[in-house]
């Protein structure tokens, strides 16, 4: 059985590499996949942290999926929805506060007055910074004409996690009329459309294996994607699925352990890729996007939506800085970041080098 080191040395990995980093034997091992993953980003996307202000615009979803806090089913919840002056007042912040980039977030909701409402928000915030605030969207399945406007508009990523790439597992984690391969066939039309292409799942999710997490991560290589965002997978009690969730302390903790080797196995394999340490590591533990970025993940997104709004938008349970505002978890994610040897990529769009160089491929034929 070849070692971490020597999996981590080769140009090309097989999926029994991939089950072998998943897999540490013990605890100086895992330590040492955490070592290595830092290496390779080190060598391969610098030592920067880059930021995306996140901006949870609206939870009125139209989906249903059976892990998340705010799908339609969930009565319990009162919706919301930012206006626009609102939302463009958090991307000035931002701005100001030099985070280089934006991800505009919300529950998925399809029609014309959301799409005009998107490509308004994204023409505004390209105007009011004169183009130089990135833009990633993450607003769920759409038509490609809704990908073609806010592109066209300026937003230039997007993230669209595909959950699970099990085929079985999605099946079981969404009601019948939730589409894995329409969810693929949005990922390509993205791709198409020219933008730096997100994708991700859940880590932990009941009944998925090792295998299966192995097979995302060949995924991740097969949908050629520019930036990862994958979190541990955190019940929430209002949901189908964490309802039946016994030991939630149990489940979170080993969630987040394997989050985070899931961080560093995706950081060997695709190297040049962004990967974002995402919050709900920091739901499970108050350090868990630190020690994302040490297990090689090179992108925070720091939650700029309005304190009165962010306690309704929780995908999940213990989401963090729920009455913080974001001037407070700005300093707060500062010292953070400096206190684990990084520094921030301030004023950055942080594209991945993966995405810069296929821009040159294409220019230069
Ligand atoms: N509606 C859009 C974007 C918002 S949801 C979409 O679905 O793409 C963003 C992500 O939150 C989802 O992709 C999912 O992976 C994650 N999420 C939802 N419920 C979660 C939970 N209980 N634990 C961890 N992540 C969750
Ligand atoms: Fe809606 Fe996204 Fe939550 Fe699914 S994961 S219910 S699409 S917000």
């Amino acid at each position: 059985m070849s070692d971490i080191k020597e999996i981590t040395g080769k140009d090309r990995l097989c999926e029994e590499d991939i089950i072998r980093l998943l897999s540490p034997k013990d605890d100086a091992e895992e330590a040492l996949l955490f070592k290595m993953a830092r290496e390779v980003k080190r060598s391969h996307v610098g030592g920067a942290v880059f930021l995306r202000g996140l901006i949870e615009i609206s939870n009125i979803c139209q989906k249903d999926c059976y892990y998340c806090g705010i799908r339609k089913g969930n009565l319990l919840l009162r919706r919301y929805k930012m206006n626009k002056e609102e939302v463009l007042s958090a991307a000035r912040k931002a701005y100001e506060w030099g985070y280089g980039s934006l991800t505009l977030q919300s529950g998925e909701v399809r029609g014309e007055k959301h799409i005009a409402f998107i490509e308004e928000i994204i023409r505004e915030i390209k105007n009011m910074t004169s183009g130089s605030l990135g833009i990633t969207l993450s607003l769920g399945e759409q038509k490609n004409e809704a990908y073609q406007r806010w592109f066209m508009a300026g937003a230039h990523r997007y993230l669209l996690r595909i959950e699970t790439s099990n085929k079985g597992l999605y099946r079981a984690l969404h009601p019948e009329d939730h589409s894995f391969d329409h969810r693929i066939e949005c990922l390509h039309a993205l791709k198409k459309i020219g933008y730096q292409l997100g994708t991700g799942v859940m880590i932990g999710l009941p009944g998925q294996t090792i295998e299966n997490l192995a097979h995302d991560i060949i995924f991740f290589m097969d949908v050629d994607a520019d930036m990862i965002g994958m979190g541990p997978y955190v019940p929430h009690m209002d949901t189908p699925l964490g309802r039946g969730i016994a030991d939630i302390q149990k489940v979170t903790s080993a969630n987040l352990i394997m989050a985070l080797k899931m961080i560093a196995a995706t950081r060997i394999v695709l190297k040049d890729v962004n990967i974002a340490s995402a919050t709900a590591l920091q739901a499970i533990d108050e350090n868990g996007r630190e020690r994302g970025v040490m297990a090689g993940a090179n992108v925070i997104m720091p939650n700029m939506t309005d304190a009165a709004y962010r306690r309704y938008y929780q995908l999940y349970e213990n989401k963090p800085c729920m009455d913080e505002d974001s001037e407070a978890c700005r300093g707060c994610l500062e010292s953070r970041i400096e206190s684990i040897g990084e520094t921030i990529g301030y004023n950055q769009w942080g594209d991945s080098p993966h995405f810069k160089k296929k821009v040159k491929d294409v220019s230069s034929c």
